[in-house]
């Protein structure tokens, strides 16, 4: 009896090819979609233009608390950070809260408060804090006996790359070397990496949270079946590398104002002419 073949599985795509091949058939079949999307967005929301929010580690450590949850927990879980491992201030300045604005900054795309302009948590204290004692100074984020590993993992990934807890020297890498060293951190996948770095840095990466994958798939800006981390690949094929934080910034904000998982106000949205949700024959 002869024996079964064995199946012979699929040739695995490679996902730059994946990816290019898709921004030249949008091209091709919706010529202007993106111009098209970002123009509408800046008439109703402004159209954003980049700057730092926080520091590179501060910056790292928020976005950790914001997974999963809502960003006011996040900035709760951070702002307890600062007050549980406050930073010593320079010599000759004020004592620390002395001087505390009170005014909250903020982010563009977030969906938070803001933030006070203070110094960032003293990040020897946080790396060296009881795994437990962490864990409780972070619980207002959620998911705190997860993300306090995640933030000590980081810093101390941070700690052996050189003799800080500064990220800077992330700036000076190409774009996708600066996402793998951030990825290979345990806990850090690209949506989180990629945060850290269009925002601290203006690299050109796209991060792809829910609410950008949502209103992507709906206008058909990415292929229906396309999940979230397969999307930030597709986005690098098609943008350029100056639209990466407009596109981020815009579709974000628009998936929280208007575009919402349930029930989208479709009524008054500017891209419904061209949104295959609204229209599945859209061009
Ligand atoms: S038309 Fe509706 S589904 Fe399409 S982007 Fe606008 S709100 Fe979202």
């Amino acid at each position: 009896m002869r024996s079964a073949k064995p199946a012979s599985r699929p040739p695995r795509l490679d996902p730059d090819e994946v990816a290019r091949a898709w921004a030249a058939q949008l091209a091709a079949e919706r010529p202007g979609l993106i111009p098209f999307v970002l123009d509408r967005l800046a008439e109703t929301n402004g159209r954003p233009v980049w700057e730092r929010r926080l520091d590179p580690t501060s910056e790292l450590v928020l976005t950790i608390l914001s997974q999963n949850s809502a960003d006011t927990n996040a900035e709760a879980a951070f702002a307890a950070l600062r007050a549980a491992y406050p930073s010593a201030p320079a010599e000759g300045t004020a004592p620390a809260g002395a001087t505390a604005p009170k005014e909250l900054r903020a982010f563009p795309g977030w969906g938070g408060r803001g933030l006070p302009d203070l110094l960032p948590p003293d990040w020897p204290a946080v790396d060296a804090a009881p795994l437990a004692e962490l864990i409780d100074v972070i619980r207002p984020g959620g998911l705190a006996p997860q993300k306090a590993p995640r933030i000590q993992a980081s810093l101390r990934a941070l700690l052996a790359n050189g003799d800080s807890y500064s990220l800077e020297f992330l700036a000076a890498k190409e774009p996708l070397e600066a996402r793998d060293w951030l990825s290979a951190i345990p806990g850090i996948g690209k949506k989180t990496a990629s945060v850290v770095l269009l925002f601290s840095f203006g690299l050109p990466l796209m991060p792809v949270d829910r609410h950008v994958h949502r209103v992507s798939q709906r206008i058909g800006l990415i292929p229906p079946k396309a999940d979230a981390d397969g999307a930030h690949d597709l986005y690098l094929a098609m943008l350029a590398p100056g639209q990466m934080y407009e596109t981020h910034v815009s579709l974000i904000t628009h998936g929280r104002r208007t575009c919402h998982a349930q029930r989208p106000d479709c009524e008054h949205c500017p891209l419904a002419p061209r949104c295959r949700y609204f229209d599945p024959k859209a061009e």
